[in-house]
């Protein structure tokens, strides 16, 4: 996995059609270091937390990511929206932030899954319901990753995976329990990943038109 770039605007995002697969969460919610435990399964990458690149939209690449079902090697971009929530960031900028995360999420057209980083020790906060119901207004496929759960009892996990289902997971493809430090459900969320990738493109619209020519 090497890092390809940042964009402060759209016209910065790249245009070479690979699939993306975007992170988005909360600030301090582990999004760096989720990057960084996958960068272990797909490759080399530090991918840091440092403030200022949670202004931009950063792009990942991981190349000759295997397939399922073994159909040959792609590439794909991870892609590392602005977290949300910074409480010390002018309004101003904080808006800025979001508004660019937004228009990623609405038009961007190689954009195959969105990866909802939560806290699986913490009840989901407003932002976070916000953002769960914008992904489902927009039709967006999403699997929630409750990440830090090598805080929490075993006993706990399924718990709190099954809490945090009944919100921001309602209508998300999946709610996956992962350690970025410990390395619990990297696998799991990987083949989620590479799944929604390399998966064949839905067309419901010409299914749609199918369906009305009489046949
Ligand atoms: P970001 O702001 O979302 O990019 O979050 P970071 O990756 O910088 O992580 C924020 C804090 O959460 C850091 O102190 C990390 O050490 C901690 N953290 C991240 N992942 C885990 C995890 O899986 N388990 C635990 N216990 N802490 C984590």
């Amino acid at each position: 996995m090497t890092f390809s770039g940042s964009a402060a605007s759209p016209a910065q995002f790249p245009r070479d059609g690979l699939p993306e697969v975007a992170f988005l969460g909360r600030s301090n919610v582990g999004k760096s270091s989720l990057l960084n435990a996958l960068a272990g399964v797909g490759g080399l990458a530090r991918v840091s937390s440092d403030p200022g690149r949670t202004r931009v939209v950063n792009f990942f690449r991981v190349q000759g990511a295997e397939r399922p079902g073994g159909a040959g090697r792609g590439d794909l971009y991870l892609v590392d929206l602005p977290g949300y929530g910074y409480s010390k960031a002018p309004r101003a900028v904080r808006e800025g932030f979001e508004g660019l995360a937004v228009s990623y999420l609405v038009e961007r057209d190689p954009l195959r899954l969105c990866v909802f980083i939560v806290d699986a020790r913490h009840d989901p906060g407003e932002r976070d319901s916000t953002l769960r119901g914008f992904l489902a207004r927009h039709r967006l496929p999403w699997v929630v990753a409750a990440n830090k759960v090598d805080a929490l009892g075993r006993g706990e996990v399924k718990r709190r995976v099954e809490s945090i289902a009944r919100e921001v997971g309602r209508e998300a493809r999946d709610v996956l329990p992962v350690s970025a430090e410990r390395g619990d459900g990297i696998e799991a969320l990987w083949n989620a990943i590479r799944g929604a990738a390399f998966a064949p493109l839905e067309r419901g619209r010409y299914a749609g038109q199918r369906g009305n020519d009489g046949r």
